[in-house]
């Protein structure tokens, strides 16, 4: 589309309010402007944080020569046609008034060609003035170069702060500009020296490793679910990724980077659980939504956008985010393999190009074949299972564990289950673990494929033991009658709150009743805490009712089934070699997140690879 100035009733219906605050939003609207272009390579080069020069250099579609000199006029656009574009906006720019407001207030010059011409246009302003258009020899694409910023504004030029300070915010412009255009590539100069340089080849994952180091690029979760026209992509993470604050919650919709707390807050909920209490899962998430659905010019400068049907969209940001944390099991966390070590050669590549600017030719490599993907299991332990008897077969010894105490918590669990043939696995498609033993009584080592898992067994444990509780709420497995009642004596005040939560109680397993003024008749537990430790799992309990006695029956009956597994798992403290190997079985099949409760990791991993370049056998 031809650039022309709006009609003036288009103009009153854009939301109006200004653009250019700092170098940081200049930088925006400039590589929106790339973006829109279609440029698959953007070079962004700012001297002083910004505020002595800016550059953005992009190899997009140009402008004619004829429509140079039109780019700078209020309100000239070549992306909307009039007020009934303003419905389906599928550019980032619209409003045709970010290259005026900066050639206001800066020493302004663009060269552009257009594709497939012969030479190009060069255009200079000077705070605000025409100064000169010529023809210009330069390469495809748009140049604009802009000078000392508000220079001529000594009172606006008096509000921006450190370069170091703008730098930082024009970085964080860049990096969200790399993340959600992982298919190009942006390079990032800072007082000539080049900060970052994505692949934009297309895989979020590199444009992560850009952005974030490789370990946390490594270890983010790949997210690609949709829901009918709404699809959601990219990465996330949570567990040891996740944050102390939103800052690293980065979320685009329909290409364009928002701040939006609603999705923040859906993303949360489903990763409850899955992080620690008090941090945040952090993510780079594109939405694609049909641009019917939202308002973009809601806001200036375009970072926040209105939904049509907000609540609709809840539902649906909800269900997605859901999605896409299924498969994230512990299961799931004993089948991963080892990741090839390609992220590194790919970004000396990146670094080694000497080329200037635009069209990085690096090609990606493909992925360099897994030192260890085909290594069988080491020592395979055989299991040949009845319910109540492991044989573990080793090169050395027969041993034959009989797996019966009566009194084991997880044994009970095992018979709580129906019958199933393949309980511990005997599937020859997974691979066998091997259990080395456990350290401090707490962490269980085990041996499997290429890695060596270390599980906090008291994590692992409750996870297991709250994922049954959820399930067994309301069935009749839930509870477990107790030969003796136990009679809890409690305070007042706690009698108050368990005759409140009576149900909610009743539905997980507990059945109680008042005895006298302040005791409390306890007739049934859950079935999964077991017998012994009845009294100290109830008192335990009790104490969480108190921080949630006004949330909702859901959230007060997590909490419960938390602090009941917790305390349950505390008593039960030293396991037998078979309630281990059933713990581990269990794990791998299990599809619970692999944190605990409270978000703590269950399991950690070193691979073998981690091992040997930690000995210096490998590089
Ligand atoms: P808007 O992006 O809202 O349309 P701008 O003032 O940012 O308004 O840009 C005005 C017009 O100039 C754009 O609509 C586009 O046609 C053209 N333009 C600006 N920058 C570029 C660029 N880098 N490549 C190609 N065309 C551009
Ligand atoms: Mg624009």
């Amino acid at each position: 589309m031809s650039i022309r100035v709006l009609d003036a009733a288009t103009i009153s219906k854009i939301s109006a309010g200004e653009v250019v605050e700092r170098p940081s939003s200049v930088i925006k609207e400039l590589v929106e402007n790339s973006l829109d272009a279609g440029a698959t390579a953007v070079t962004v080069e700012i001297k002083d944080g910004g505020l002595s020069y800016m550059r953005v250099t992009d190899n997009g579609c140009g402008i004619p020569f004829s429509e140079a000199r039109l780019a700078f006029e209020n309100h000239a656009t070549g992306k909307l046609k009039n007020a009934d574009g303003l419905i389906e906006i599928a550019t980032l720019g619209f409003r045709g008034e970010a290259l005026p407001s900066i050639a206001a207030v800066t020493r302004i010059e663009m060269t552009t060609r257009e594709r497939g011409k012969d030479f190009g246009a060069k255009v200079s302003l000077e705070w605000g003035s025409f100064k000169a258009i010529s023809e210009a020899g330069c390469p495809e694409g748009t140049t604009v170069t802009a000078r000392d910023l508000f220079f001529n504004l000594p009172v606006r030029r008096a509000f921006m702060k450190k370069p170091s300070y703008e730098q930082g915010l024009v970085t964080d412009v860049i990096l969200r500009m790399i993340l959600g255009n992982p298919s190009v590539s942006f390079r990032f100069i800072s007082n000539g020296k080049t900060l970052y340089h994505s692949m934009g080849d297309g895989d979020i994952r590199h444009a992560a490793l850009c952005v974030f180091g490789r370990e946390c690029a490594s270890a983010l979760i790949a997210v690609d679910v949709s829901e009918g026209a709404y699809a959601l992509k990219g990465l996330l993470g949570v567990g040891d990724l996740a944050r102390q604050t939103r800052a690293q919650q980065l979320f685009y919709i329909n290409g364009r980077t928002v701040r939006c707390l609603m999705l923040s807050q859906a993303l949360e909920a489903a990763a409850k659980g899955r992080c620690m209490t008090g941090t945040y899962p952090m993510c780079a998430l594109e939405l694609t939504v049909p641009p019917r659905s939202i308002d973009v010019n809601a806001h200036p400068s375009k970072l926040e956008i209105r939904f049509r049907d907000e609540s609709a969209f809840r539902l649906t940001a909800q269900s997605l985010f859901d999605k896409a944390f299924m498969g994230q099991s512990m299961a799931e966390a004993f089948e991963k393999r080892e990741e090839p070590p390609v992220y590194e050669k790919k970004l000396e590549r990146v670094e080694s190009v000497a080329k200037p600017d635009i069209k990085p030719e690096v090609k990606p490599e493909p992925p360099v074949a897994l030192a260890c993907e085909s290594a069988p299991a080491k020592k395979a332990i055989s299991i040949e299972t009845t319910r109540e008897t492991v044989l573990r077969e080793d090169a050395s010894a027969a041993v034959v564990y009989s797996a019966v105490r009566e009194d084991a918590p997880l044994l009970k669990y095992m018979r709580a289950r129906e019958e199933q043939t393949n309980f511990l696995k005997t599937d020859k498609s997974v691979s066998r673990h091997r259990i080395i033993g456990t350290a401090f009584n707490t962490y269980i080592l085990l041996e499997l494929d290429d890695s060596i898992y270390i599980i906090d067994q008291h994590a692992a444990h409750e996870r297991l033991n709250y994922e049954k509780m959820m399930k067994s709420a309301n069935r009749e497995i839930a509870a477990q009658q107790l030969l003796t009642p136990y009679i809890a004596h409690v305070s007042r005040r706690e009698a108050q709150l368990v005759a409140d939560n009576a149900d909610i109680l009743k539905e997980i397993g507990y059945d109680v009743e008042p005895f006298g003024e302040t005791d409390i008749r306890v007739n049934s537990v859950p079935f999964i805490l077991g017998e012994a430790d009845a009294g100290i799992t109830f008192t335990d309990m009790i104490e969480s009712l108190e921080t949630v006695k006004k949330a909702d029956v859901e959230k007060r009956k997590a909490s419960i089934i938390t602090a009941a597994c917790k305390s349950a798992v505390k008593a039960g403290d030293r396991l037998t070699d078979a309630e281990i190997e059933c713990l581990v079985s269990e794990m791998r099949e299990s599809d619970a997140p692999p944190t605990c409760p409270h978000g703590r990791p269950v399991l950690r991993r070193v691979t073998k690879r981690e091992l040997e370049q930690s000995f210096k056998r490998i590089v």
